[in-house]
């Protein structure tokens, strides 16, 4: 039988990509599960780091803050009770700007604005009268204050601490003052840069009016940065942690914190792409060493799946190549080692047996052609039933003698037998043993061949034309047949005899000794 060749995918392929899909489904879903976690995870704790390092860097900034105003109020108390005498003062301005406290320069300025003191005494303003919108600004404050950020006439950005000095009636006598820079090495500095990130997080201080104070990259301190939201929540006075776009278009992942003491705000952060590069590495790394568990995988699969689809493979193909002797033998010798090929083993082997049996009941009298003893015309009515009902494929190949009424003419009506006879004898000597033979009247014979295609029947029939030829010549002179071929189409048997006598007339118009298959 020839089932129609159906090109296409076949059982082992279908399970091959079914598992390397569901393991790729797989794969993919728990990397990208973990991937997901992992991210959330990593940008959760990087904004927790940074806020406790801001909140850290906060509190360190207050405390130098206040150790500067603890360190003023301490020397302008021990100036007044010294009586305030030029000496002292001095001392005192070189002690406190030797302190580790990042003084660049620090003044005592009685209340006409007048230098009375200075460190370091090269900047000579000794003597001189200060007139400046600043001083004009702390003269009467009667506390300790921290001035706003602001450009010296050196062109430095700096803060001024400063300490009212009362005489012991309470009355002003003037400010001990100090002044910080913040882009020189100063305390500010110090403190946010004592960390060095090799993985890009880096920290920026801002006053309350969005300047910056300290930068990673010193040319911005001093500019005032707008529109950001970090900056915007810390000039409220807020800490915590936000997740934001910076002003140059970088995700950034930041901690903030508010410095109490002067009413800025420290920000530590980190670009997000920084903070997720180990995770990205990571997962190539866990990419990479499943390349070689994935290939043993695939290995196995390969032969799970020849395993499994062998069985199945070899009925198909037996199937496939149609029913030839020693099928039964070769269909019972396949190895079904599961449940669903060992039940389509079994209906396999039921059905040919079953086709041999209906094919023998044609073996009876009624059934026959005497002068032949192959099948009649109502042997052919059984045997088309049969495998009608069984559903079993099949082809047909009809015959006949060309020119035999010349047999007959020439050689006589007992030749014309003989001739007749001697075919049925060649038609047995070709046949398998589950073709079915027929004479269906004068030299007209059909051949129904079960589970053999267009092309098995077609060899077939030219296997009978050529035997015809080469051996019967009566009185030497030869005599020949055509044959028409076709296949069942699933519907009326009665319709593939036509079809196989339109064939056979196609035969005898293209001059006989040939053979004519259907059209499919
Ligand atoms: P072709 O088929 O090539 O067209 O030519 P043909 O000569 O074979 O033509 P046709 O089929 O019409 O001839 C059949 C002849 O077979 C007619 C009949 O005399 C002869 N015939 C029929 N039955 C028998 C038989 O049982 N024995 C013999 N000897 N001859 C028979
Ligand atoms: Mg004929
Ligand atoms: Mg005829």
């Amino acid at each position: 039988m020839r089932i129609r060749r159906s090109a296409g995918i076949n059982l082992r392929h279908l399970i091959l990509l079914l598992a390397v899909f569901s393991a790729a489904v797989m794969l993919a879903g728990g990397m990208a599960g973990a991937y997901q976690v992992q991210r959330h995870q990593l940008m959760a704790s990087t904004l927790e780091a940074n806020e406790a390092f801001a909140t850290k860097l906060a509190r360190t900034t207050s405390d130098l803050l206040l150790r500067a105003q603890n360190n003023l109020a301490y020397a302008a108390g021990l100036m007044v009770r010294a009586g305030m005498t030029p000496a002292v003062q001095q001392a005192e301005v070189d002690r406190l700007r030797h302190l580790e406290l990042g003084f660049n320069a620090v003044t005592v300025v009685d209340m006409q604005g007048v230098v009375r003191a200075v460190s370091p005494e090269s900047l000579g303003l000794k003597g001189r009268r200060l007139d400046s919108a600043l001083w004009r600004g702390l003269v009467d404050e009667r506390v300790s204050t921290i001035s706003a950020p602001f450009v010296t006439v050196l062109g430095n950005l700096a803060i001024v601490i400063s300490q009212p000095l009362f005489d012991q009636a309470g009355r002003p006598l003037g400010r001990l003052s100090a002044t910080m820079y913040l882009r020189a090495d100063g305390g500010l500095r110090r403190l946010a840069s004592e960390q060095y990130f090799r993985d890009g997080t880096y920290v920026y201080v801002v006053d309350s009016s969005g300047r910056l104070l300290y930068h990673p990259e010193t040319d911005r301190i001093g500019t005032v940065v707008l529109n950001n939201s970090v900056i915007e929540a810390v000039r409220k006075g807020r800490s915590g942690q936000m997740r934001l776009v910076n002003s140059r278009g970088v995700d950034m992942l930041a901690g903030y914190a508010h410095v109490a003491a002067a009413d800025w705000g420290v920000v530590v952060q980190r670009p997000v792409h920084a903070a997720l590069k180990g995770l990205n590495d990571l997962m190539l790394r866990v990419l990479r060493l499943a390349v070689w568990p994935a290939l043993a995988l695939l290995t196995l699969l390969w032969l799970l799946s020849g395993w499994i689809s062998r069985p199945l493979g070899e009925l198909s193909r037996i199937v496939r190549d149609g029913y030839q002797d020693g099928d039964l033998q070769r269909i019972a010798a396949v190895n079904c080692w599961y449940l669903e090929a060992r039940r389509l083993r079994g209906g396999l082997l039921e059905g040919y047996g079953q086709v041999r049996t209906r094919m023998g009941e044609l073996h009876s009298a009624a059934h026959t052609d005497p002068l032949t003893g192959l099948g009649n015309r109502r042997g052919l009515e059984v045997a088309l039933k049969a495998l009608e009902e069984l559903r079993r494929p099949f082809a047909v190949v009809a015959l006949d003698i060309d020119f035999f009424k010349r047999v007959n003419d020439r050689h006589g009506h007992d030749m014309g037998d003989r001739v007749i006879a001697g075919l049925a004898d060649l038609m047995r000597a070709q046949a398998r043993q589950d073709d079915a033979l027929f004479r269906l009247g004068g030299e007209e014979f059909l051949v129904v061949l079960p589970e053999t295609g267009l092309d098995g029947a077609a060899r077939i029939a030219e296997r009978l034309r050529a035997g015809m030829e080469r051996e019967w010549m009566p009185e030497g002179e030869g005599v020949t047949l055509s044959a028409g071929v076709a296949v069942w189409d699933g519907g009326d048997a009665e319709q593939t005899l036509k079809a196989a006598d339109r064939a056979l007339y196609r035969a005898k118009q293209g001059g006989r000794n040939r053979v004519e298959a259907a059209g499919p």
